[in-house]
């Protein structure tokens, strides 16, 4: 019995040497692999700029809760974007009821607050879709962030700007972009895809021009949409901004018009060949360390079409799901990398050092604040 034991005892043994050495080989060989295939950063890595740092694209949203106005569409509320969103914001439906949408733009500010690198974020209302008699189509629009709401909660908060939306089909769509530029817009944000807009469309001359007089950049999304449920990808054909480039506008074609493509031709080739054309044309870095959009930082960082013109964005409250992890970058990072960065608790400090870390440049950090200070300028001497 007690034989029996010990044959059976010591075939056990063998078993489980067997076994570890057999993991142990294998996870040897999977580091090797993992050497074999590192290839480290993008671009070698530079140390953050002095001055501050801006993040040009941070959404809000809301329900309408404390008279915000902004609301959202039943579709949109029913989908499980909806909640991915609000956990990315760090709140609930039942608190954002209890204590109003402006709440939101608090736990933005708070959280820029707490950043080491980021100082200020331009927090974007969004204009919905407009009908025939120029009036906002709330069954055609997906979500609405007005302005008036973003221009006095931002105001309660140092670390917050205003980026303002105006559908320039508003049959008031100039008085509006006045109102937004005085009250401390330092940009001008559409998703054509979404509002409906037609950036070629001759008709929008005149918004292009007041645009330029106010210097106010337009931050226009560029490429797919899959944020919300809908959207018109062929609004979004970088092509369609040939009409307020030549009017002299400065646009930002955001998240280098990445993932779609139209006539056969990927939206990121067809900004590419603009900037060649305009120098007023800039694209952002904001979304592209998403998972669904692998390669679109290194195709940024790497493309000559690219240099000098991109600034940086997170696409807040999107960098703060799960879609964004320094582990989809194990071939970038180091081990070391990996786990400092995966241990940053704050979104923006997060986001920054990802970026830093495969190689975005100092440059691309300080660019945002160059491209908004007409506007920063204009935002100041009015608080004097
Ligand atoms: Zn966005």
């Amino acid at each position: 019995m007690a034989a029996a034991y010990s044959s059976c005892h010591s075939r056990w043994r063998r078993l489980l040497v067997w076994l570890l050495g057999g993991l142990a080989v294998s996870s040897l060989a999977l580091v090797g692999v993992g050497a074999l295939f590192f290839s480290g950063p993008y671009r070698t890595p530079t140390t953050l700029p002095r001055q501050p740092v801006i993040d040009l694209h941070v959404h809000t949203a809301g329900i309408g809760a404390g008279d915000s106005g902004c609301f959202i569409s039943r579709e949109l509320e029913r989908s499980w974007k909806f909640n991915l969103y609000l956990k990315a914001f760090g709140t609930t439906r039942e608190e954002l009821a209890a204590k109003g949408d402006a709440s939101l733009i608090g736990r933005i500010a708070a959280e820029v607050a707490g950043s080491t690198h980021v100082t200020h974020a331009v927090v974007l209302a969004m204009d919905g879709a407009v009908n025939a008699a120029g009036e906002l189509d709330r069954t055609a629009t997906e979500i609405h962030v007005p302005n008036e709401f973003v221009a006095r909660e931002v105001a309660r908060h140092t670390h917050l700007l205003f980026g303002a939306s105006v559908n320039p089909y508003r049959k008031d769509a100039l008085a509006r972009l006045d109102w937004c530029a005085t009250n401390g817009a330092v940009l001008v944000k559409w998703i054509p895809s979404l509002m409906h807009i037609d950036p070629a469309d001759e008709r929008l001359v005149p918004f292009y021009e007041r645009l330029k007089h106010h210097q106010l950049p337009l931050l226009t999304h560029a490429g797919q949409e899959r944020s919300f449920t809908h959207a018109d990808d062929r609004l979004a054909d970088p092509e369609r901004l040939r009409l307020p480039l030549r009017l002299g506008v400065t646009i930002i074609a955001a998240h280098i018009a990445s993932t779609g493509e139209n006539e056969g031709e990927r939206d990121t080739d067809r900004l590419a060949k603009l900037m060649a054309e305009f120098p007023n044309l800039y694209s952002e870095i904001s979304s592209l360390t998403q998972a669904n959009k692998l390669g679109y930082l290194k195709e940024a960082l790497t493309r000559p079409e690219f240099e000098g013109r991109l600034c940086y964005g997170s696409d807040f409250p999107l960098s703060n799901t799960a879609l964004v992890s320094p582990w989809l970058f194990r071939l970038n990072l180091t081990g070391e990398q990996l786990s400092r960065l995966s241990a940053l608790a704050n979104p923006w400090d997060r986001d920054v050092a990802l970026k830093q870390a495969l190689g975005v440049p100092d440059t691309v950090f300080a660019r945002t604040e160059t491209l908004l200070a007409p506007r920063l300028a204009n935002r100041q001497s009015r608080r004097e």
